[in-house]
């Protein structure tokens, strides 16, 4: 195993095609995406990498660049959990989460990089349990939509190989909301995998409400119906509902997994390499499901983490995002059948192409 020799931090601001919307965020123009080269001593090179709604991605890149990238200098990628959790002390007592997570993601999955390429090993056979394939669904950023522009927009997706669906809702009137509902369960089918996501917006008696009136619509989860730092509000409203609830793009440390699964009654965890500290913290939340007795799926750069679920043995949903990281990939990106299949090349499997990046960058 050698030492890290050299770290480049490199910051991108990139535009967003359409009009993308949520219900907290409002819409999405640009995406940032930070990426850690880690070259070591024996002149392996690991790329890592996270990104942002637009929001962000100066600070993170600074937190790198003067706090992160000065304390792994040197340091040897042998213990990629050691390491983890030494970037996570050095930086403890001022960020916690946060930016902190999304610093130590980058440098945490450039590291998982560089150790599967010194062993010629790609991340979905990373502990011997390769999945032949990993299930992916469409996660649209469409509540800028019209009912009809939206069942024209999963028309696309279906086309494009996908055939499972999950749609924004948190409209001001419920009523819309529910009726986008059974308008896209009626378009897709009643087989067809089908999931919601209200991003924060919803009080607890309204997710309540919203809940009761959509089982019958057969929804595989019912993401983010409120703020996910409210456990007690997330039990609650898994109380009151058969559908499950699922959340994990807003908790940046697998000891709020751990709280969300235990206290909120998580069925559906979500983790995203890009802010939990990385493919080792996303490991961590994916080990907390299993032991009970639940399935791990990811939120964004669907680029990763289709290796990642192909990693492990209880693979859930691979979200195929709006935010186009993968277009800016070498690797090409494929859905077949509402299928992802993971890479064999070693290393993580996900390497930039420097002139679209440089030729699309806003900054
Ligand atoms: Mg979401």
């Amino acid at each position: 195993m050698s030492l890290i020799e050299d770290i480049k931090i490199e910051y991108y601001k990139l535009p967003l095609k359409g009009n993308l919307v949520d219900a907290l965020h409002g819409r999405h123009d640009f995406f940032e995406v930070i990426i850690a080269n880690v070259l070591t001593e024996d002149g392996i090179n690991g790329v890592g990498y996270t990104y942002t709604g637009g929001i962000g991605g100066v600070a993170i890149a600074k937190m790198l660049e003067f706090d992160l990238v000065p304390k792994m200098l040197g340091k040897e990628i042998e213990n990629l959990s050691a390491l983890n959790l030494y970037m996570n002390n050095a930086i403890h007592y001022v960020a916690r989460g946060g930016i902190a997570s999304f610093a130590i993601s980058a440098l945490d999955i450039a590291c998982w990089d560089v150790w599967l390429k010194e062993q010629n090993k790609s991340l979905a056979d990373a502990f011997g349990t390769r999945q032949p394939h990993v299930k992916t669904y469409h996660g649209g950023i469409d509540l800028m939509l019209s009912e009809y522009e939206l069942l024209h927009s999963i028309e696309e997706k279906l086309l494009e190989g996908h055939t499972a669906i999950k749609i924004k809702v948190g409209k001001s009137n419920m009523q819309e909301d529910i009726s986008r509902v059974k308008a896209v369960r009626n378009l897709i089918g009643k087989d067809a995998w089908f999931a919601v996501d209200a991003n924060m917006v919803m009080s607890v008696e309204q997710a309540i409400k919203f809940a009761n009136a959509i089982e019958q619509y057969d929804i595989a989860w019912f993401e983010e119906p409120t703020n996910p730092d409210k456990y007690y509000d997330y039990a609650e409203i898994a109380k009151n509902t058969s559908i499950p609830i699922a959340m994990g793009e807003n908790l940046h440390t697998h000891y709020e997994h751990e709280l969300a699964l235990d206290i909120g009654n998580v069925k559906e965890i979500i983790p995203d390499c890009s802010n939990v500290c990385g493919i080792s913290g996303f490991f961590e939340v994916a080990k907390l499901a299993k032991d009970r007795g639940l399935k791990v799926n990811s939120h964004g750069m669907q680029e990763l983490h289709l290796n990642v679920l192909g990693a492990v043995d209880n693979a859930g949903y691979v979200e195929a995002h709006s935010f186009p990281i993968w277009e800016y990939a070498n690797e090409p990106l494929l859905v077949r059948n509402g299928l992802f299949t993971p890479s064999f090349n070693a290393g993580t499997g996900v390497s930039f192409n420097l002139e679209l990046l440089n030729k699309a960058n806003r900054f």
